[in-house]
C-alpha cells in the first residue's frame, strides 16, 4: 500500500534514517506514480543506505528501475541529489530540474568560482577577518575534493517536466533554486525543505547568477507564506517527520523569524555594529562553530530589517557598520 493513494496518484516514501545524533533525522524522497509515469522527487544522499531504500521500496511496491519514467530534483543540495548519477547510469532517463539549480548540480567551474569570489568579498563586509577567511579556503578546497560530485547526466528545466496533476511551485528562501510540487486535488505539497517538522529550515545565504546577494530570509518568509496561502493539509518534507499540521507550523516559524530579528535590533541598538560583532553577540561560541549557518541566519536577518526599514548601514574600511532606525 502506498501511504496516499487515489486512482490516479499514489505515493510511495523512502526514508533513509541518519541516527540520533544527525540534526535531520533522515533523509526523505519520494516515488509518485502517476497514471503511465513513475517520477522520483529527488535522490537522497550518494551511498549505500540510501540505494538500499531507494531499490527496496520499488521492489516491495512491484517496481523496477526500468519503470521510472523522470528524476525530479528539489534542489541543488547533495543530500537531495545523491543518487541521480547512478540511476541514469542504470536506467537512462531525463532529469529535471529549476533552472538555477542547473550550474550548481554540474558544479560549473566558472560558476562556482564566482561564488567563492561572492563569499570572499561577503564575509570582508561583514568584518568576519580570519574566520572569514578559513570558511573561504574550505570553499577552495572543496572545489577540487567534490569535483565528483557533479550531475552527469543532462538536466531540463523543470518547467519541460509533464507532470499532470502536479504543480511546480518556486521556494526560494533555503536554496535559491528551491522548487515542490503541490498535487492540489489531494491538498498535499512536497516541500523538500522548505518546512521541516522538527528544526527551522535555514535560509543559507547564497549570490544570483551575476553574484549579487539574494535576500534568502525575505524568500523563506514569501515561500513559508505562499504556502500558507495554500489549502495545503499535508507536507511531505526532505527531512524528518510528515508535516500534518503545516498552517499551524508555518505561524511558529513566521513568528521565531520575528523574534529573532527583534533581538539582533536590540543587539545592534546595544552597540553591536558589525556583522561579526552582532553574529558574536547572538551566538557566542557558535559563531567560531558553526560559522557559515551563523553568518547565513545574521546576515538574511540583517538584509531583512533593513528591508522592512528597521536598520541601515555605511560602509567603513571595507565593512558595514549597522545602526538602528
Ligand atoms: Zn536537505
Amino acid at each position: 500500500m502506498s501511504e496516499y493513494q487515489n486512482t490516479a496518484f499514489r505515493v510511495y516514501p523512502i526514508k533513509v534514517d541518519l541516527g540520533k545524533k544527525n540534526p535531520l533525522k533522515t533523509v526523505n524522497f519520494y516515488l509518485l506514480s502517476l497514471d503511465d509515469q513513475l517520477i522520483l522527487f529527488d535522490a537522497g544522499w550518494n551511498d549505500q543506505n540510501n540505494w538500499e531504500a531507494f531499490q527496496n521500496t520499488l521492489k516491495h511496491h512491484g517496481f523496477t528501475m526500468k519503470d521510472l519514467t523522470a528524476v525530479v530534483i528539489s534542489h541543488n543540495h547533495i543530500d537531495h541529489c545523491g543518487l541521480v548519477n547512478r540511476i541514469v547510469e542504470t536506467h537512462d532517463i531525463p532529469v529535471f530540474a529549476h533552472q538555477i539549480a542547473i550550474p550548481r548540480l554540474k558544479r560549473d567551474p566558472d560558476f562556482l568560482q564566482m561564488r567563492i569570489n561572492f563569499f570572499h568579498e561577503l564575509y570582508e563586509r561583514f568584518d568576519c577577518g580570519d574566520r572569514g577567511k578559513r570558511q573561504v579556503d574550505y570553499l577552495v578546497e572543496s572545489l577540487d575534493k567534490n569535483h565528483d560530485a557533479a550531475i552527469q547526466p543532462s538536466i531540463s528545466a523543470i518547467e519541460k517536466a509533464q507532470l499532470q496533476l502536479l504543480e511546480i511551485l518556486h521556494f526560494p528562501g533555503h536554496a535559491p533554486d528551491q522548487i515542490g510540487l503541490w498535487a492540489q486535488e489531494s491538498n498535499i505539497l512536497f516541500g523538500a525543505d522548505v518546512l521541516l517538522q522538527h528544526i527551522s529550515s535555514n535560509a543559507l545565504v547564497e549570490p544570483d547568477g551575476n553574484g549579487k546577494r539574494l535576500p534568502t530570509l525575505h524568500q523563506s518568509v514569501q515561500s513559508l507564506n505562499k504556502i500558507a496561502s495554500l489549502p495545503v493539509e499535508l507536507v511531505y518534507s526532505g527531512h524528518g517527520a510528515d508535516i500534518r499540521d503545516p498552517h499551524g507550523l508555518i505561524k511558529k516559524r513566521l513568528q521565531r523569524i520575528e523574534e529573532k530579528g527583534e533581538k539582533i535590533r536590540v543587539l545592534i541598538q546595544n552597540g553591536a555594529v558589525t556583522g561579526r560583532d552582532i553574529a558574536q553577540s547572538y551566538y557566542g561560541k557558535t559563531y567560531d562553530q558553526q560559522f557559515s549557518l551563523v553568518m547565513s541566519e545574521i546576515i538574511g536577518q540583517l538584509d531583512y530589517l533593513e528591508q522592512k526599514g528597521k536598520v541601515t548601514k555605511i560602509m567603513m574600511n571595507g565593512a558595514y557598520r549597522y545602526s538602528v532606525i
